[in-house]
């Protein structure tokens, strides 16, 4: 029997976390699946996250990790396909696991093995992938819309794409499309719209989108002090919008950044406060009044450089105490010490902005989950149209969750496509 070349079950574009588990998922299903990569490369993102160590997952995954306008949407395909489903195929294919922090699931060695994992995974199954390929039209052949009947059935197919790869021109059709293009984060690293395109062509609806897990900014004040503090990192709890997260933060010379001010940037609106509790196990009120009785000699910033860093302190002396930088602690108010205790947990910072895309590592916001299956990732109304991943308004927090959600939604796709 001679195969068509330009006839495929699925097609998936985008050959990054989600759309090499969605193809090699279906292709064991004995689909003929072909994924498209406009990159020279593959999994460029796998490679280049956690630090060369790629995070790919948590060993406590829960919908509370995940941010979306329907926070019910992630829980079907995150039970489907668990953090152990994937944590099974790493041990099977001999990848030594490191456990770090918050259970975070790191490699010891490379993220290359989480990528050569995938590909050989896909190689098993049969999976065509072609790189430096781009899709310049698409149309959906079925004139009917959404039918109730299954599209399988009848093996028709429902999607003409147009693709140009070393400048030729293709036309390919399939009958299943699965948009795995992830979202707009690091250009350099494939961050693109066209998952936004396409669902907007089909009549989907997209809800607002912003940088997540990204630096902050700031143009006021605390631009120079970032400056001058440049390179130190502590632990604090940061709060914003009721959410809050303890881990480091790390001064930078144009901000705050570090894994707790990336965790609550997910959470952080243009024009809101932070508070950071730079001690968060101390009611520094009640301590430095203490202090003041039975220290009384001592100077705040020799107190609290027992506590904080030096630099730290003369920059919060700087900004708290400047006029009782060499008085004693006898000598200055309760009042003063509560202010500046309450001050030291709860200091309230107005970011100016966050890096945004190019340092972003992920997208919040995309493609309305309350247009989605949440069993099958198919749209609702175009039948035969999917989505995965990153380009979903699904984002997760920082410490394996997007991967997960990458892993997840993928599988639930390549189940059904
Ligand atoms: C620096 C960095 C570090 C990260 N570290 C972690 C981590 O340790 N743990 C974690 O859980 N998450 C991490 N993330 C987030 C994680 O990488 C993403 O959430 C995840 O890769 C999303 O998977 P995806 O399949 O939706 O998209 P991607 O993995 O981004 O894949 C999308 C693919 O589509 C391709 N593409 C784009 N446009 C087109 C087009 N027009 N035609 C064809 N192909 C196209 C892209 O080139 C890319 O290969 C990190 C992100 C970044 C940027």
């Amino acid at each position: 029997m001679t195969v068509d070349s330009s006839q495929y079950d699925v097609i998936i574009l985008g050959a990054g976390a989600s759309g090499l588990l969605c193809a090699f998922t279906a292709a064991q299903r004995g689909r003929r699946v072909l994924v498209i990569e406009k990159a020279n490369k593959v999994g460029k993102k796998i490679l280049m996250s956690g630090g060369g160590k790629c995070n790919f997952t948590n060993h406590i995954v829960e919908a509370d990790n995940f941010i979306s306008a329907n926070p019910h949407f992630c829980k079907a395909a995150l039970k489907r396909y668990t953090q152990w489903d994937f944590i099974a195929m790493v041990e099977r294919h001999g990848i030594e696991v490191e456990e770090r922090k918050h259970s975070q699931q790191f490699c010891k060695n490379s993220a290359k093995e989480i990528l050569a994992m995938l590909l050989d995974e896909c190689a098993q199954a049969g999976v065509e992938i072609r790189t430096h390929c781009e899709m310049q039209s698409l149309k959906s052949l079925d004139l009917s819309g959404h039918s109730d009947k299954h599209q399988h059935e009848d093996n028709r197919p429902s999607y003409q794409l147009s693709l140009t790869q070393d400048h030729r021109v293709q036309k390919l059709q399939c009958q299943s499309l699965v948009v795995a293009t992830g979202a707009l984060s690091i250009p350099s690293l494939g961050g693109s719209s066209i998952g936004y395109e396409i669902a907007t062509q089909f009549g989907l609806t997209l809800t607002e989108r912003r940088a997540g897990l990204v630096p902050f900014m700031f143009s006021d004040q605390m631009k120079p002090v970032c400056e001058r503090l440049s390179g130190l990192a502590l632990e604090v709890e940061v709060t914003c919008n009721q959410r809050s997260f303890t881990e480091n933060v790390l001064f930078t010379h144009r901000g705050v950044s570090g894994p707790v001010m990336l965790q609550i940037s997910n959470y952080w609106q243009q024009g809101d406060e932070i508070s950071i509790n730079l001690l968060p196990y101390l009611n520094m009120p009640e301590w430095l009044l203490e202090a003041k009785n039975t220290q009384g000699k001592q100077l705040l910033r020799t107190l609290l450089i027992k506590k904080l860093a030096k630099g730290l302190v003369k920059e919060l002396q700087e900004l708290w105490w400047p006029q009782q930088a060499d008085s004693p602690l006898a000598e200055m108010t309760d009042k003063q010490l509560i202010a500046i205790g309450n001050n030291i947990n709860n200091w309230q910072l107005k970011p100016s902005a966050t890096e945004g895309y190019r340092t972003a590592e992920v997208t919040l916001g995309g493609v309305d989950t309350a247009e989605i299956s949440s069993k099958k990732m198919e749209s609702k109304q175009q039948a035969g149209l999917y989505f995965i991943g990153e380009v979903l308004d699904v984002t997760g927090h920082l410490g394996g969750f997007n991967f997960q959600w990458a892993w997840s939604s993928g599988y639930s796709a390549g189940l059904f496509v």
